[in-house]
């Protein structure tokens, strides 16, 4: 993941999450030339791949590819949890999984 570039002050927001909420400040910064990883350690694989879904989510991205969501799921009036590809990719595959249990019946 490329970091991201923060000044003093998104260093201070950091400082602050790290102190009240640990997961919040997760990531990878870049200050002045220096590269700040803050992860959790000895994390297992699954629970990277949760806090990189978790922060997606948070931050209304796709949980697959990491693009910006703009649409809203209209039932529940918050963002979706894919962007439109992906969201159309999973819908094919449900139709696709209804459809083959339809057969079977
Ligand atoms: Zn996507």
């Amino acid at each position: 993941m490329e970091p991201v570039k923060v000044n003093p002050a998104s260093l201070d927001k950091i400082a602050a999450d790290l102190k009240k909420d640990p997961e919040l400040a997760i990531g990878n910064y870049l200050y002045k030339g220096y590269r700040i990883q803050i992860s959790k350690y000895k994390a297992s694989g699954a629970e990277r791949v949760q806090q990189l879904y978790k922060r997606r989510r948070d931050n209304g991205l796709c949980i697959v590819c990491g693009t910006k969501v703009t649409r809203k799921n209209p039932s529940t009036g918050k963002l979706y949890r894919l962007c439109d590809t992906h969201r159309s990719l999973i819908d094919q595959k449900n139709k696709e999984k209804a459809a083959a249990r339809n057969k079977k019946k």
